[in-house]
């Protein structure tokens, strides 16, 4: 992709990087413990195709929790809104993103929302298909579609690593089971959740996926609408509501714009009508996003009024 390097934003990348060193790599994941702790990288994929760049935005990345809106689009699509949203509801819940808390308390096995662990688990249980290769080879198809790279794969190592530990995630999985949130195997589940989370891009393959939600689902250069209107529109609201886990309401009245991160140090943002910006900053605060991702978004939308409200 062409996109150029730029002074001012290396400014506000370099501004940004200062506090990588107060926050922490993720580590319950054993393969993302690897991460370097000082990397930061932002690239910006404006809707009218042009892109600015600061930093190594070829690396790669996992994009984890990132994944939770694009599976969510995927299976809106093939069920629509009134049955995904029957097995998954719509609220924030202000706890962390792997809490098993609510699944017992509100409304029994009916997870919040599905940008949480809980909720995610059963979009994905949604995804259509035959096999599980069926299943993450059409979300993947999807995801290479809205960055328009047929290149992006799923990172073995990572997927292997977390399907390997992830126990908590398994034990929501049974808890909802239990309650008929979902028929399939866990395992099954587990499977694919795992290999979504471990799909690999880069910053700016982030961005410009960051730029179609800007379009409301249509993509800047290619022209199709991959998105209906009204399903990109619900995707943007989930990710102001409950997009940066339990630190959502304080990123809203900071930054203001609609916003996905992963435990991997990916934060997927955008500005309507303007922008898509991929940001890859893996040193995590203790709500486990991107520190100096936060802070170099809060650099930006201070600078150039960035926020919706
Ligand atoms: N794969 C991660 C998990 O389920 C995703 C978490 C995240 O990025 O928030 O724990």
């Amino acid at each position: 992709m062409n996109c150029r390097h730029n002074k001012e934003l290396e400014y506000f990348v370099t501004e940004a990087k200062k506090v990588t060193d107060k926050g922490k790599v993720a580590s319950y994941i054993p393969a993302l413990a690897e991460l370097s702790e000082d990397d930061l990288s932002a690239a910006v994929y404006f809707t009218d195709g042009t892109c600015i760049s600061a930093g190594d935005v070829e690396k790669a990345f996992t994009l984890q929790s990132i994944s939770k809106v694009l599976s969510l689009a995927l299976v809106l699509i093939d069920h629509g809104p009134e049955k995904v949203f029957h097995y998954v509801g719509q609220e924030p819940t202000g706890d962390p993103f792997n809490s098993i808390i609510k699944l017992e308390t509100v409304n029994p096995g009916k997870p919040l929302n599905p940008m949480i662990n809980a909720g995610a688990l059963v979009v994905t249980s949604m995804i259509k298909g035959e096999t599980n290769a069926d299943k993450i080879g059409r979300l993947l198809d999807f995801i290479k579609k809205l960055a328009n790279n047929r290149s992006i794969t799923v990172c073995g190592k990572v997927a292997e690593s977390e399907f390997e530990t992830s126990m908590v995630n398994r034990a929501m999985c049974y808890y909802m089971k239990e309650h008929g949130i979902f028929q399939a195997e866990v395992e099954d589940v587990m499977d694919v959740y795992t290999k979504q989370c471990a799909i690999e891009m880069n910053s700016l393959d982030l961005a410009k996926i960051g730029s179609v939600f800007a379009l409301n689902g249509k993509h800047p250069e290619t022209g199709e609408q991959i998105i209906p209107k009204d399903i990109a529109r619900i995707c943007k609201t989930f990710m102001v509501t409950c997009g940066m886990y339990n630190a959502s309401g304080e990123f809203a009245i900071k930054i203001g714009i609609p916003a996905k991160s992963g435990v991997s140090g990916g934060i997927m943002g955008l500005s309507p009508y303007r922008f898509g910006i991929g940001i890859f900053g893996p040193s995590l605060d203790e709500k486990g996003n991107s520190i100096a991702g936060i802070r170099l978004l809060e650099l930006l939308s201070a600078n150039y009024s960035l926020s919706i409200f």
